[in-house]
């Protein structure tokens, strides 16, 4: 079975439409790697930090008012009952100074008992003079008592707990000493609570601080991490262009991306490296088809010169030769400027309606002299008449190009088929079959490339730079028309163009 390559190439390969910008290359100027690893990990570990501080000085202030509140009720209720009770023997009745005292030191709170203005009732320091300015404050509550007498007048009740300024209070409305309406005042200062919070929001800081030297030590640990196998592509990016195509690149100690990196940096370098050596091998080829007219030319001219000058039959023969090697030459050089200005596409195509048909005729009238001169068979099978939208001189070179590679490539019976058949309403194939020494199978995709020349030494009656299928290819796909190869090994290879017919033809 012949091997076909067809649908791939017809479906077109894009042509890269990026190109690399000055501005691309340089890059803009952006922050290392370090510095943004470094920026992302500090803000989330302040923020994780900070967070966890505040909520847990919110969550040991709220702890610490419900202790205090609890507290402070459970010994209001104690010390109230043990005021309306009245100070034991050992005070001394009517000591409620001494006993008010003892119980403040007893149950670690301040208690005092007032009346409804606020006035300190017990306990009272007979040394300190109420009149004293300096002392005026340790006997004015007018301020607690306020609070106190709206806490009860809201709860109306005989006793209340309430946050006060800066303390937790248990107030209540008593009567003893003959029934006297009086106010016990039991307060818990918020004191200690208070350094305990400044305690934590240093601590919060400490640890901010202390996170932030660890982040650092962290991300530049990461970053060097990340940063090593980037360096060391970049660096062997450098050398493969400055055309060193052995660099390795290799991403296996940093994982699945850094090797698909690596694998895709290997395969540009495969791909530049065969893109160098078909370029140099153009150079050379060019270089010889170039020289072996040239060699003709200066040769038959010296002969007309020298010998046939005076033989007209010769010397037309000889001129004849110069004027076809020199034609030669020119299509070498067309073909080489006809496939960068298609490539990059500066060539528009002028489409028209061309009959095929006639055209392949006068192609095939330019292969004629091989027959009479190299007993070339050129066995043709070409229906009239078929038209189609294409560019005349780019169809033609592509059909001339694929013809001459049969021409060159033939086998011994030097047989070349040429066809131009129907195949429905909507479209018609050109096909040139040779008895060669086929194409192998991996070389098939290939031969469509540019510069790409068979290794293999051939006569060729058809000169040929290694350009001519890239020609065809571009020409072809350019037109949108689908075509391909079939071949066998040691049986020849048939390529094959299919046109859409022109409508209303
Ligand atoms: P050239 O013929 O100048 O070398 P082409 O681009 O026309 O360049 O062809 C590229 C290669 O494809 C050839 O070198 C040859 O190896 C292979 N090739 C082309 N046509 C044929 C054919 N009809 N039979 C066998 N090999 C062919």
């Amino acid at each position: 079975m012949g091997k076909r390559h067809g649908e791939q190439l017809n479906s077109g390969e894009k042509k890269s439409s990026v190109p690399r910008s000055v501005r691309a290359r340089r890059g803009q100027q952006s922050a290392s790697i370090y510095f943004l690893l470094w920026t992302i990990f500090s803000v989330f570990a302040l923020v994780v930090v900070l967070l966890f501080g505040f909520s847990q000085q919110a969550l040991l202030k709220r702890t610490y008012k419900d202790e205090a509140a609890r507290e402070i009720a459970d010994k209001g209720v104690k010390i109230r009952q043990a005021v309306l009770v009245g100070p034991p023997e050992a005070f001394g009745k009517n000591n409620y100074n001494g006993y008010i005292r003892f119980l403040s030191t007893t149950y670690s709170v301040n208690v005092v008992i007032l009346d409804g203005e606020g006035n300190l009732l017990f306990p009272i320091d007979p040394n300190l003079d109420r009149d004293d300015p300096d002392y005026k404050d340790h006997y004015d509550y007018s301020e607690e008592i306020a609070l106190l007498l709206e806490g009860l007048e809201e709860n109306k009740t005989d006793e209340v707990v309430y946050e006060g300024e800066d303390e937790y209070v248990y107030g209540a409305e008593i009567r003893f000493l003959g029934d006297t309406e009086m106010y016990l005042y039991v307060g818990k200062s918020l004191e200690l609570m208070h350094s305990a919070m400044t305690h934590m929001s240093v601590r919060t800081v400490l640890l901010a601080i202390f996170v932030l030297i660890l982040t650092f030590a962290l991300s530049s640990a990461v970053a060097g991490w990340v940063v090593a196998p980037i360096t060391e592509m970049t660096k062997k990016a450098r050398q493969l262009a400055q055309g060193d195509f052995s660099v390795d690149f290799h991403g296996n100690d940093y994982g699945t991306e850094m090797v698909q990196l690596a694998d895709s940096l290997n395969f540009a370098r495969d791909e530049l490296s065969k893109t160098d050596r078909m370029q140099k091998d153009l150079i050379a080829n060019v270089s010889h088809d170039f020289k072996t007219p040239l060699t003709m030319i200066k040769g038959y001219a010296s002969m007309i010169m020298e010998i046939s000058g005076n033989n007209p039959e010769k010397r037309n023969k000889h001129a004849q030769i110069i004027v076809d090697e020199a034609d030669r030459l020119a299509s070498l050089v067309s073909d080489v400027l006809d496939l960068s200005k298609i490539s990059a596409g500066i060539t528009q195509l002028d489409m028209k309606k061309i009959d095929v048909s006639a055209y392949l005729q006068v192609i095939l009238e330019r292969f004629a002299y091989l027959k009479d001169t190299q007993d070339y068979v050129f066995v043709t099978d070409i229906d009239e008449g078929l038209l189609a939208e294409a560019d005349e001189s780019k169809i033609g070179q592509a059909l001339y190009n694929l013809i001459g590679n049969a021409v060159n490539y033939t086998g011994e019976d030097k047989t070349v088929y040429v066809s131009l058949k129907k195949e429905s309403e909507e479209a018609f194939r050109f096909s040139v079959r040779d008895t060669g020494s086929g194409i192998k199978s991996e070389e098939l995709a290939d031969i469509w490339d540019r510069y790409y020349r068979s290794s293999q030494a051939h006569k060729r009656p058809v000169q040929g730079t290694g350009l001519g299928l890239s020609i065809v290819k571009t020409v072809l796909q350019c037109h949108g028309f689908y075509f391909g190869v079939e071949s066998e090994v040691g049986k020849g290879s048939t390529f094959y163009v299919v046109f859409p017919i022109a409508k209303n033809s």
